[in-house]
């Protein structure tokens, strides 16, 4: 039978549809990898050269680096720009100003995340985490978009692991959506949406993937996608990446791990998302309502979204989506239950 069901943190429904699933093994992908000729690729070591001028890397005590930052090379916007708008009567328009960083995840062109070591998985975090540190000194940059699109299904044009920051000046009306919900919650409840999510998901333990200290791995109870896994941080002190010390680092680096490999076992090779839950970084006459509460209703997370299919005429009209794959049975095929 199907259900619709209610996401707090979204403010969203999703029809969860097992029938559209015809067969249970659908979802194994068995796309094998083909072997790539690396001698183009260049995120690859030895082809530093191939990209614009590094903006920041993490290298091991001989010099050898591993990872590597630069600016897009096909940037959606640029950080040289001024700031400055232009009203155009029923429309306004501004120049392309904010930072469009590419980060290349490890030196090795590895094509299968689960296939990345211990150290691959921190190095990635690491840097992650100083970039946005970085960025976020820039007064003018409010709106930090931070992600990795794996395969081609996910959006990726190359294949070497890497990962993608967007900053912007405004703040879009999805994430800006999720703030007055996240802080009208929390005025009517006295507790923020996420601590309530964590405390009911605990409760019922149906969706629960994998616990840590400082974290929780669950299948969200109304999730978008077959398989979404979504990464919570059980700290409240703990608001974006920045706020992560080098322990919380290797703590989260161990459980996405945990989590990837155990993705790849059930579903094969995959394409995916896997976003960051950045809240906006300024204070701003857009961000002024909740940015003194943002500790208080906003939780450091990050959602892996496999792609196994595309989303058609019902879900761009709707914005809803609708899900085969329950996330009862997703928590327990991950933790290997079933
Ligand atoms: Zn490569």
């Amino acid at each position: 039978m199907s259900e619709i069901r209610y996401d707090l943190i979204n403010d969203e429904y999703t029809i969860i549809a097992p029938k559209r699933l015809r067969r249970p093994d659908n979802f194994k992908t068995d796309c094998s990898i083909e072997e790539i000729d690396t001698s183009n690729c260049p995120f690859c070591k030895g082809h530093e050269n191939m990209t614009n001028k590094e903006i920041f890397s993490l290298k091991d005590i001989h010099g050898n680096w591993l990872t590597r930052v630069v600016p897009n090379l096909y940037k959606a916007v640029q950080i040289e720009l001024d700031w400055v708008n232009e009203d155009l009567g029923a429309f306004e328009r501004w120049a392309g100003f904010g930072a469009h960083e590419v980060v290349i995840d490890t030196p090795r062109h590895l094509l299968r995340m689960d296939e990345w070591s211990i150290e691959e998985y921190k190095n990635w975090l690491i840097t992650l985490k100083a970039r946005l540190s970085d960025l976020r000194n820039d007064i003018r940059l409010v709106y930090f978009a931070i992600f990795k699109n794996q395969g081609k299904s996910a959006g990726a044009t190359q294949s070497h692991p890497h990962s993608q920051i967007i900053a912007l000046p405004i703040v879009p009306k999805n994430l800006q959506y999720k703030m007055n919900n996240a802080y009208r919650y929390y005025k009517k409840h006295g507790i923020s949406i996420y601590q309530k999510v964590i405390y009911q998901e605990s409760k019922m333990n149906e969706r629960v993937i994998f616990e840590s200290n400082s974290f929780i791995a669950i299948a969200p109870f109304a999730s978008s996608f077959a398989f979404e896994v979504s990464i919570i941080s059980k700290n409240r002190n703990f608001v974006s990446l920045s706020d992560l010390g080098d322990n919380n680092i290797e703590e989260l680096a161990n459980l996405i791990q945990k989590v990837i490999k155990s993705m790849y076992a059930q579903i094969g090779v995959f394409d995916f998302n896997i976003i960051f839950n950045t809240p906006p970084m300024q204070k701003n006459y857009a961000t002024e309502d909740y940015f003194d509460d943002i500790a208080k209703i906003w939780r450091f997370a990050l959602t892996i979204t496999p792609r196994l299919y595309n989303l058609a005429g019902f879900e761009i009209s709707s914005g809803m989506k609708i899900n085969p794959m329950p996330p009862e049975r997703v928590a327990k095929l991950l933790r290997d239950l079933e």
